[in-house]
């Protein structure tokens, strides 16, 4: 048997003292301290959209990350508190006319789904090529998208600490059963592991699966220690709670045993990263966030950091250029830059994809070479994760140069290709091939997996 490695004292120099965690919603909104110093026909915004898309929001973002002096123009702010502008005008319009006539919760209801349903709830095919099969059984609460990768979501962690106002899982917070993906079953996530050899990489995400008890988590990860399973030598966490609740490693009652369970799956020789979700450097200002930091790196766990480029919350390489920094002092990864998905209130926080590529080159120059590790800007499509690698011109043609990091087929990975230059372009499905081709490479095979899977 390994030996464990000596946890730090929770409370190391006095001053982390445990917090109750007090949430926000649509329902008590009105209630958040600060926001009373906001016009009042912002407040009447926030509700219409909030009435719309998920919204929660807890007391230490609130009262700690937020600066209520730069409001609403402050990154945090933007990030956690709904905005007019998330809604298109027609949109916004028919939320806000109803809410004014104090409709019923019924009416409400219906026309918040009537919306919702005009904002591609499930981006890149996640509702039909990514749920796996086994015995014959879709199993809903999985992805497989990528052969050597198997996203899990347990039932028990399909919410966040606070939620991101361009959150692209939000349709798995606003309560319709059918758009969630939510599975509790952990022995079908084991047997399906179990026959699935090609997978060395599990992902547990969310939601964020750090809102769960340890005790439930051990149920999901312990199983990986057994001899049949030594095929899954990888395990992701996905969370954004180093940045929305740090208490969670640091004081809550079972913060400790939590990391004791980082320990042994690092100690039975799994990398175990922990995927961590940042998108400003003001995430990372509270003394809090670092202690949490350092007891999870004292575990051995790696920590990555990954995150989407947005307009109103991080659109400037100085902002990144400083994160990838913090994120390099405190022991982090810098991993992935993400081009902001097609979903939601997408178009308020979307940036062009030649905008973002010059964002992250000019952050890049500002870094060392610790702070490089970060891909990007990364599409995460329907075909995979298409990388933007630059702009140039090729025999007096303006195009971008794309490669796959992911693809549905491995084959298509680190494959270069070129599209049309777009200034305005969002989206891997908005731009032309170059040189005058009709499609690119891939899209045959592409289209012939969807086909195969609307014909199941
Ligand atoms: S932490 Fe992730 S899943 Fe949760 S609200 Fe933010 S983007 Fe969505």
């Amino acid at each position: 048997m390994s030996q464990m490695l000596p946890l730090r004292p929770v409370d190391r120099d006095g001053t982390f003292e445990a917090r109750r965690f007090q949430v926000f919603t649509a329902r008590n909104m009105d209630k958040i301290p600060g926001l009373d110093r906001m016009p009042e026909d912002e407040r009447f915004a926030m509700r219409v959209v909030a009435n719309v898309l998920p919204f929660r929001v807890n007391e230490y973002v609130i009262n700690e990350l937020i600066d209520w002096e730069k409001a609403p123009d402050d990154p945090i702010y933007q990030l956690t508190i709904p905005q007019r502008g998330m809604l298109a005008p027609a949109l916004f319009d028919r939320m806000a006319d109803v809410l004014r006539r104090d409709a019923s919760r019924e009416e409400i209801n219906r026309v918040a789904w009537e919306i919702r349903n005009e904002l591609n709830p499930h981006p890149a095919g996640q509702m039909k090529l990514n749920v796996p099969q086994h015995d014959g059984e879709k199993l809903e609460g999985m992805q497989h998208k990528y052969n050597e990768t198997v996203l899990f979501f347990p039932s028990q962690g399909q919410v966040c600490h606070s939620y991101c106002t361009f959150c692209f899982r939000w349709a798995q917070f606003v309560g319709d059963k059918d758009l969630q993906f939510a599975s509790n079953e952990a022995e079908r996530l084991h047997a399906y592991l179990r026959d699935h050899r090609e997978v060395s990489d599990l992902l547990l995400t969310g939601g964020d699966p750090m809102v769960m008890k340890t005790r439930k988590l051990e149920e999901y990860l312990d199983p990986l220690l057994a001899a049949d399973l030594e095929h899954v030598q990888t395990v992701r966490l996905g969370t954004k709670a180093l940045t929305f609740w740090p208490y969670r490693f640091v004081t809550d009652k079972d913060a400790d045993d939590l990391l004791r369970l980082f320990e042994r799956l690092v100690n039975s020789g799994r990398h175990v990263a922990l995927m961590a979700h940042y998108n400003h450097p003001q995430e990372l200002k509270t003394p809090i966030a670092e202690e949490a930091i350092r007891r999870i790196r004292d575990t051995g766990v790696e920590i990555r950091a990954q995150g989407p480029l947005l307009a109103h919350i991080n659109d400037s390489s100085e902002a990144w250029a400083e994160l990838w920094r913090k994120q390099v002092r405190l022991g982090i990864i810098p991993y992935y830059m993400f081009v902001e998905r097609d979903t939601g209130a997408r178009h308020y926080f979307e940036v062009p994809l030649a905008r973002a590529w010059e964002i992250y080159r000019d952050a890049m120059k500002q870094v060392s070479g610790l702070g490089r590790t970060a891909r990007g800007p990364s599409m995460s499509a329907g075909p995979g994760k298409v990388e933007v690698q630059g702009i140039t011109e090729v025999q007096g043609e303006k195009v971008f140069v794309l490669r796959f990091i992911q693809g549905r087929n491995p084959d298509w990975v680190q494959r270069p290709f070129f599209a049309k230059f777009d200034p305005n372009a969002t989206w891997l499905d908005q731009l032309q091939p170059a040189f005058g081709e009709d499609k690119f490479f891939f899209q045959d095979e592409y289209d012939a997996m969807l086909a195969s899977v609307e014909s199941d």
